[in-house]
């Protein structure tokens, strides 16, 4: 059956590897992105691009309304988009610190929370959020980040509990380090450390957790909530 799924963050990343997936799966794909133009993979493949910033309310109801208008009720929303700014807690400024909290973690809620109007009117619904690894094991130059990811936590448990006999599911995927924009951009003496550390010895490609994300949203998934999954080629184990 083909559903309604939203991804935020669509464009590029993580995010767009997650949009073709559901889309080659037949479902009715909208993903957003901030700026620019929506890349000619996905719109070719027949998503529906929508611009939105995620902090901004205003623009998170205005882009609803055209997935609504375009391809009904969200049934399955996933909160990909997500933000760094790296720095030394004795040098992350207040705004710093601010600002990826605003994306990572209040974006979230902006998106959930919209979405929840249309899955509590249908009792069904399917939420899968983007948190990482580091959000369970820390990182040093990255306290803003690793809190804002932790934080997803504790907030999907709990719409898991508060919504659970509604139907709707809060699942969290947690990746270890993907091969992106936001990877490529670390120094490389970091990325040889990190991947020294992995136990399956490489970075994850986008498709590893767009898969997990796919599973979670899929029938196969209809009795798990609450859970965080990760996708860490071992990284994190024991979190
Ligand atoms: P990228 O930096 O490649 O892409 C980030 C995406 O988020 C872009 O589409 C970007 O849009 C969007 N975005 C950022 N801020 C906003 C905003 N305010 N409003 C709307 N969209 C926004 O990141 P990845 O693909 O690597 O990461 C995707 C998710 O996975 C993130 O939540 C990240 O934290 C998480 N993650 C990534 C890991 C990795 O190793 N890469 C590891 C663990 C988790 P735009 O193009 O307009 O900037």
């Amino acid at each position: 059956m083909s559903r309604s799924v939203l991804v935020t963050g669509g464009n590029r990343g993580i995010g767009l590897d997650i949009t073709r997936a559901f889309a080659e799966a037949g479902d009715k794909v909208a993903f957003t992105y901030r700026s620019g133009e929506p890349p000619a993979a996905l719109t070719e493949l027949g998503c529906l691009p929508v611009r939105c910033d995620i902090t901004d309310t205003e623009q998170v109801d205005r882009a609803y309304k055209e997935v609504e208008e375009q391809h009904g009720n969200v049934e399955v929303l996933v909160a990909n988009a997500g933000v760094t700014r790296d720095q030394l807690l004795m040098r992350m400024s207040e705004e710093d610190f601010a600002a990826v909290l605003d994306t990572n973690l209040t974006g979230t809620f902006r998106v959930v929370k919209r979405a929840n109007r249309g899955m509590l009117r249908a009792r069904r619904g399917r939420v899968v959020l983007i948190s990482s690894v580091v959000g369970l094991m820390g990182s040093p130059g990255q306290a803003n980040y690793a809190a804002s990811k932790a934080a997803l936590v504790g907030f999907a448990r709990s719409l898991a509990r508060e919504l659970g006999s509604r139907n709707i599911t809060f699942n969290v995927v947690a990746p270890g380090f993907v091969e992106t924009d936001m990877t490529r951009a670390l120094p490389a003496e970091r990325q040889a450390e990190i991947v020294a550390q992995v136990p399956l010895g490489r970075y994850a490609q986008p498709g590893d957790v767009a898969a997990a994300v796919r599973f979670l949203a899929s029938d196969d998934a209809s009795y798990i909530t609450g859970a965080v999954i990760p996708v860490d080629g071992g990284l994190g184990m024991g979190h």
